[in-house]
């Protein structure tokens, strides 16, 4: 088998990988997430076993230990809880603290509307996603995959497996060609292929739009489009200090440490029909001063007296449709895989999704992981699998 790897730009200077907070937990509603977050938790332990390369050094992945801890107000008690039951059926280690457990953990915080919160143990933290996203090419390259500088235009389909109506509902294609446009070059390079796997994020939805594939083949769409995401950063040496989780707050905003020098970084997602213009990746700092700061104020008082830093926006691979990933191979084309529209939580699940497409590829089945409720069907069928704990 030979692989190549397009991608249209080797810095990945808007890949979403790059410009994430880089955490990883175990606080999922969906069994899936939990189980690719569990494998991904030994991956990342055990990442010199799966992707060390012999000659180069050992990698550091930079991991920060750091329980999340979520949350909830008194209506979302009852649901937090529900999913805590689910977290530790799957074997999570995970504690659920009252008011006044967390008040005497966490010293600093502001617990008075709170009703529970639920505080992970194990596997749960950050590291650094730019020495992953290496730590993956490295390997795939001296593995002999090829790789290519160039964008994805489109696709040449067989046109013998299209049927005319009325059969056209059960009409199939498969892709022949894929059409790259080099850098250095006006042509569009053709490539023969036996079968592709959409892994373009944010973009992968449009990538499929337009992409050649017979409209109707392509309905309904991959719903899988670019979320503008904040991140801030801000000094307060009074804050919550080295033992201080990564807090999703009852409102949705989050923070965590970064570094032990007292300084934090944390966001929001806007509420729905604020959603920021996804067309540049320029921030708004009046978003910071106006739905954020005043948040995390009131959960953490020190943070009245803050100094804001720095700040960057990325791309969350939002998948509209329902906010979870989509894992697959597409229902009209038999030979296009996808791994797409993890909506702010791909990062972490990366190693597992990347070993689920190869099982699907070489073996025609999922054999470590049943995700065939994240494949295209439920968008197919209409039928919408929710997270509950999403950021
Ligand atoms: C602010 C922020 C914070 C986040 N925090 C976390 C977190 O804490 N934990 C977590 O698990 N996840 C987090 N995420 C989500 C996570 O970053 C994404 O889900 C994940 O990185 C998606 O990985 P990907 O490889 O699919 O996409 P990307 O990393 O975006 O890579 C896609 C690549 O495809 C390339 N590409 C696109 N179209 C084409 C084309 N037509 N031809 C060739 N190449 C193309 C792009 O250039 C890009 O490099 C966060 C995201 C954001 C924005």
């Amino acid at each position: 088998m030979r692989v190549l790897v397009v991608e249209r730009d080797p810095t990945y200077s808007r890949a979403s990988t790059v410009l994430s907070v880089g955490g990883i937990r175990q606080q999922f509603s969906l069994p899936e997430n939990i189980r690719m977050s569990r494998f991904s938790a030994s991956f990342l332990r055990n990442i010199d076993e799966y992707l060390g390369v012999p000659s180069d050094p050992p990698i550091d992945i930079q991991f920060q230990p750091s329980g999340y801890l979520f949350l909830a107000s008194p209506e979302n008690a009852a649901s937090l809880e529900a999913t805590v039951k689910l977290q530790r059926e799957e074997g999570v280690q995970v504690a659920l603290l009252s008011p006044k457990q967390l008040k005497v953990k966490f010293p600093w915080m502001e617990t008075e509307d709170v009703a529970v919160g639920s505080y992970g143990l194990e596997d749960e933290g950050w590291f650094d996603p730019w020495t992953l996203l290496n730590a993956f090419r490295r390997k795939a390259t001296s593995l002999g995959v090829h790789s290519c500088s160039g964008e994805v235009r489109g696709f040449v389909t067989s046109a013998e497996d299209v049927m005319p109506p009325p059969s056209a509902a059960l009409t199939t294609t498969r892709i022949k060609y894929v059409h790259i446009h080099m850098p250095d070059s006006l042509e569009y390079q053709p490539v023969a292929c036996a079968l592709v796997v959409i892994a373009a994020g944010a973009w992968a939805g449009r990538l499929l739009e337009g992409s050649g594939i017979p409209g109707g083949l392509c309905r309904p769409p991959l719903p899988v489009q670019p979320r503008k995401r904040y991140v801030f950063s801000w000094h307060c040496p009074d804050g919550p200090g080295f033992s201080c989780p990564l807090l999703v707050d009852t409102t949705g905003a989050y923070f965590r440490r970064d570094g032990i020098a007292g300084n934090y970084l944390g966001g929001m997602s806007p509420p729905e029909g604020l959603e920021p213009d996804p067309g540049d990746l320029s921030v708004d700092r009046d978003y910071f001063q106006e739905w954020v700061w005043p948040r995390l104020a009131r959960r953490v008082p020190a943070f009245e007296s803050l100094r804001p830093r720095g700040a960057w926006a990325g791309y969350y691979d939002m998948n509209v449709f329902d906010g979870n990933g989509i894992v697959g191979v597409h229902p009209r084309v038999q030979n296009l895989f996808v791994g797409a529209g993890f909506s702010g939580h791909g990062l972490q699940h990366a190693p597992a999704v990347g070993r689920a497409l190869a099982e699907l590829v070489i073996a025609g089945r999922f054999q470590s992981l049943d995700l065939r409720r994240l494949g295209w069907d439920r968008v197919t069928q209409g039928e919408p699998l929710r997270e509950a704990a999403a950021v």
